[in-house]
């Protein structure tokens, strides 16, 4: 039988699947994550498609994602002997502003891609050197490589350009918006599940270690909180979200840092992380009394609710808000938060169904539906390798 293997790989972590390639959807068999890659607490885990452990352990010979790739194809070795790799499919941040959908990889086309590196320094390499091991170490199996970016290639003009002068925009920079492999489930779940309000005016928060929000109408993408990088919109775990250029400007002149320590400020030590001064974790942050856990949370859901506004604004109007991604599944705190006071939008919370973590959350009356939906990337990037391993 012919089987998928999915890559996610994050800056220190690498998440995987297995699928098997034999129906017209690819079925889940087993998926897991490598954490912590590079420390001495890097951390491997696999589970059954029943969520039933099947490995799990520390090893400090996961010292980069090429080792945790070995390890992770090893393990899938060991567990399913039997598994025939037809076709490999990778998360890859960039694809620049032609790309609209996956595409199978070559040793050219992967070449291309490796230009856009400076666009998305710390994940598209990582993305890049992971094909480029599982086209050795698969030679026969298609790579296929899906955008973050490509779900947004058709925002209108506005919702694409910087108000640099043009010919900035001609060398790409541009807002490209990410998360698409998210946005795009929730989409395609929403086409199947609730067609009437996919074919609305919709606004989808993707709420975890990476955060954003993506307005749709008619399922697909018109506008992004992220732009030239996965730095911009909502503060994150670790990254600061939307900031004045000037401060980058100040930092670089008054206090003398260079561009890597700039980056690292902005990339790994802000957001609720340096809001906080304790942790990037929601868990911890909400079981916290700390006034800079507080201060982290009240910044965080502020930026939400302004995002919510914009967007409502950019769409015409709101039919629904869909919370997704570990926090908006999960943290029946945030979502009320989020929701609380927003009657003028047309939003009222079911207290009762959001602290049940039901699909559905908003009351009877409420104008704007409010649900929860369980993002899937890994099921997008394998249904994308299965459609391209049959061309
Ligand atoms: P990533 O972007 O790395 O995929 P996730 O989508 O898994 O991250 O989200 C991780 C975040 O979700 C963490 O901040 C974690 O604390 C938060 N989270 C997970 N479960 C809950 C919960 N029950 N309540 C609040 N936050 C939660």
């Amino acid at each position: 039988m012919d089987h998928i293997i999915t890559l996610n790989a994050g800056s220190s972590s690498l998440k995987f699947g297995l699928f098997a390639a034999s129906q017209s959807d690819p079925a889940l068999i087993c998926s897991g994550i490598v954490e912590n890659i590079g420390s001495s607490s890097a951390h491997i885990r696999l589970r059954d498609r029943d969520g039933k452990s099947l490995a799990d352990g520390v090893s400090d010979a996961l010292r980069d994602h090429g080792a945790a790739l070995d390890s992770i194809l090893n393990l899938l070795q060991i567990e399913f002997p039997h598994a025939r790799i037809a076709a490999v499919g990778h998360r890859v941040v960039h694809g620049g502003p032609n790309n609209g959908g996956p595409v199978v990889l070559t040793p050219d086309s992967l070449e291309k891609l490796r230009q856009l590196e400076p666009f998305a320094p710390l994940h598209q390499p990582v993305n890049l050197d992971g094909a480029q091991a599982a086209m050795k170490r698969f030679p026969e199996a298609k790579q296929v490589a899906c955008f973050d970016t490509a779900f947004h290639r058709n925002h209108p003009w506005v919702n694409d350009t910087f108000a640099l002068p043009s010919e900035f925009y001609d060398i790409g920079v541009r807002r490209y918006g990410f998360h698409g492999l998210s946005y795009e489930y929730v989409s395609g779940h929403l086409k199947e599940t609730a067609t009437l309000i996919h074919g609305g005016r919709v606004v989808v928060a993707h709420l975890g270690n990476g955060a954003s929000m993506c307005a749709m109408i008619d399922g697909r993408s018109v506008g992004s909180s992220m732009g030239f990088s996965a730095m911009d919109g909502l503060p994150m775990g670790t990254r600061c979200g939307q900031l004045d250029p000037g401060v980058v400007l100040y930092l670089m002149d008054q206090c003398s840092m260079s561009a890597d320590e700039i980056s690292d400020l902005l990339y790994r030590r802000s957001g609720l992380l340096g809001l906080s001064g304790m942790t990037s974790d929601m868990r911890t942050l909400e079981a916290s009394d700390a006034p800079g856990a507080r201060n982290a949370i009240n910044y965080f859901t502020f930026r939400i609710r302004r995002e919510l506004g914009a967007m409502a604004a950019v769409l015409g109007g709101l039919d629904a808000l869909v919370f997704t991604g570990g926090i908006g599944e999960n943290s029946t705190y945030i979502r009320e938060r989020i929701c609380t006071d927003m009657g003028w939008l047309g939003i009222e919370l079911d207290h009762d169904a959001n602290a049940d973590n039901r699909t559905v959350i908003s009351t009877d009356l409420s104008r704007v539906t409010l649900m929860v939906v369980p993002t899937n990337e890994e099921l997008v990037i394998a249904r994308a390798a299965l459609q391209l391993m049959q061309v």
